[in-house]
């Protein structure tokens, strides 16, 4: 959690100091990019189901203008303040340039713990919030575009663009107003998973580079490395389902009440169900349960994926950290001092600014399919199946062999829109990587996360020299 004595945007701050030491840029343009373009803080009033009114803090930051719309979730936690919300946002801008998607960064917050809130309060809230962003023009297909982060999710982005189109009737490309949408509301199929399933492909990515993983003392391959993974939401859920499916082992799963430890491997799914039912994932049968939630960062493990919260690996637990690989879901879950530590010990860091960024990057095919009004696939699906039927009919004319019914039904098939979306976040997430590599190499840079930087300050600065500075 932020502490008041900790910022959150000086860390951000460090990270792209430390990668401007590579650059020639001007002092004044790197200062430009470095700052929040826009700040806006607001409160509104919350009516009580006893009639009382609560006042609510809340922010919408845009980092950079340098593409239009910018970009970013919206989180709902009582820990949020204006310091977290401005890192994130400038995480954002770095994140999009790091996976090619052409939006600024931005992030939201509204200061409340969603849990002591009925859904009907969270309605009005959310509600109203948009209209705050959409009456200082903070919101808009192509002005600023939110999508879900910590605490939210679809019912929230169901409400938003709800709200923005009731106060934009007839705007064509409305629904491109806020990304993370239910399927059936303008919403892309696999976005849900999308930051989950990203950190796998870049943590396969990783481990399929061997002198890289024998830098580490490791072996390639995601197969048999043990996981622990911290945070059981959207992000820390789906990166276990898919690690797992991938073939690594998650021996454990931290949460705010405890964590839970099995070496024989954890399967996300029956620990959800059980925390959903029971309250808690501790006593989750044939699992050691470990009180101190913290303490599980620590356990022996090949990957950590840190997936609450910022600030988790700090100065103080760094030195007790085992893990060789840590794959950060979280904005921010690791210090710059913390940081210094485990690169001293060797740890590879998979940073935050890339390894998170498959949520954004198909957020960002939610939006164009938003603006094309049309479904991936819908076009090309059928037209591929029979181009796949004329191919296996020459093969059996050409070689006099018959293929069976169900060899031809598993060869057949058009793309649909999942197959697409997961294609492009693969594909997105596996150049990222390649290219943040080859720029570590190329400058020698020990560590990922200065080479991410460095990589989209490159992109960020051409930007602004391409374009030049109004007026
Ligand atoms: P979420 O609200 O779905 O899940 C967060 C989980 O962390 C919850 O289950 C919560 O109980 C748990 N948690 C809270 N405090 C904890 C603690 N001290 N120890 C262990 N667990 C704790 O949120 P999310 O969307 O999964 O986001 C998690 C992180 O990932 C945030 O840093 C967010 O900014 C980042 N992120 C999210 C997305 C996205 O698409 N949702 C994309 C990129 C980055």
């Amino acid at each position: 959690m932020s502490s008041s004595d900790h910022s959150f945007f000086g860390d951000v701050l460090r990270h792209v100091d430390k990668a401007a030491q590579y650059t020639k840029h001007p002092p004044g343009l790197l200062e430009q990019i470095k700052q929040c373009n826009s700040v806006y803080r607001f409160e509104f009033p919350l009516r009580q189901p006893d009639g009382g009114v609560e006042v609510i803090a809340a922010w919408r930051v845009e980092h950079s203008h340098h593409k239009l719309p910018v970009k970013g979730g919206i989180r709902y936690s009582p820990d949020v303040n204006e310091d977290e919300v401005m890192a994130l946002a400038a995480l954002m801008t770095y994140k999009c340039a790091i996976v090619n998607v052409p939006f600024g960064g931005a992030k939201g917050g509204i200061r409340v713990d969603p849990r002591k809130y009925s859904a009907d309060q969270m309605e009005r809230l959310t509600r109203r919030y948009t209209h705050e962003l959409a009456k200082k023009n903070f919101i808009g297909p192509g002005i600023d575009v939110p999508a879900p982060d910590y605490g939210t999710g679809e019912r929230e982005m169901a409400w938003m663009v709800d709200t923005y189109i009731a106060l934009n009737p007839g705007q064509l490309d409305a629904l491109a107003c806020v990304t993370g949408k239910p399927v059936t509301q303008g919403g892309i199929s696999g976005r849900r998973e999308a930051t989950g399933r990203g950190l796998y492909y870049a943590l396969r990515e990783a481990c399929s580079h061997e002198s890289e993983m024998r830098r580490i003392g490791l072996s390639t391959g995601v197969e048999g490395k043990r996981v622990v993974v911290q945070g059981l939401g959207n992000v820390g859920f789906h990166a276990a389902k898919f690690c797992r499916e991938g073939g690594a082992k998650i021996i454990a799963i931290a949460e705010r009440e405890g964590a839970i430890y099995n070496e024989n491997g954890l399967i996300e799914e029956d620990v959800f169900t059980f925390r959903k039912e029971t309250g808690s994932l501790l006593n989750f049968g044939g699992a050691t349960n470990i009180a101190n939630t913290l303490d599980a960062l620590e356990l022996e493990c090949e990957v950590l994926i840190p997936a609450a919260l910022e600030n988790q690996i700090t100065d103080e637990n760094a030195d007790r950290i085992k893990a060789r690989i840590i794959l950060e879901g979280a904005n921010g879950p690791t210090t710059p001092e913390a940081e210094a530590k485990l690169l001293a010990k060797n740890v590879l860091i998979i940073p935050d600014v890339f390894a998170n960024a498959g949520g954004v990057t198909v957020s960002y095919f939610e939006w164009l399919k938003n603006l094309s009004h049309v479904r991936f696939g819908r076009m090309g699906k059928r037209y591929e199946e029979s181009e796949d039927r004329r191919l296996l009919q020459a093969i059996e004319v050409a070689t006099g062999h018959k293929f069976s019914d169900t060899q031809k039904l598993s060869f057949v098939h058009g793309a649909e829109e999942l197959d697409l979306v997961n294609s492009g976040l693969e594909e997105t997430m596996a150049v990222a990587y390649n290219e943040i590599l080859e720029v570590r190499r190329s400058k020698q840079i020990p560590d990922l996360r200065t080479a991410a930087f460095l990589n989209a300050l490159e992109k960020i600065a051409l930007s602004y020299a391409e374009l030049g500075i109004f007026p």
